[in-house]
């Protein structure tokens, strides 16, 4: 398990090589590697992974804040519902593609073998 793979990607860096950029903006993905030519999608579905990485993302830096935050009487009843509506369509569409990002990160981390360096070695 080769966890650099994953701080690569969280800086939004290639997992092969740490130069090209995985993101082009915040709303585009690169195809491939502008350095390596490392292609980024394995196969038909592959950054699917992406989603339940943008929903702990959002459960965890949103929605479980907000919850406490409301326990707390710290928010009134109508911004709890009003923050939470706004971040439940607002918060997927900024954090999906870091979040395909973050995925080809854990991808790699836990499939060294799939590198392709490390593929020619066995
Ligand atoms: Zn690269």
């Amino acid at each position: 398990m080769k966890t650099e793979y994953f701080v690569r990607t969280l800086r939004n860096r290639c997992p092969r090589c740490n130069e090209g950029a995985v993101l082009r903006t915040l709303f585009h993905r690169h195809d491939k590697c502008s350095n390596c030519d490392l292609e980024f999608s394995r196969e038909d579905g592959f950054f699917i992974g992406g989603i339940p990485i943008s929903y702990g993302l959002i459960c965890g830096l949103w929605i479980v804040p907000l919850l406490v935050a409301w326990l707390l009487e710290w928010v009134p009843t109508d911004w709890m519902i009003g923050l939470s509506f706004s971040g439940a369509i607002g918060l997927p569409l900024l954090t999906y593609r870091y979040s395909q990002c973050l995925w080809l990160g854990l991808y790699f981390t836990f499939a060294e073998h799939e590198m392709p360096e490390n593929n020619n070695q066995e």
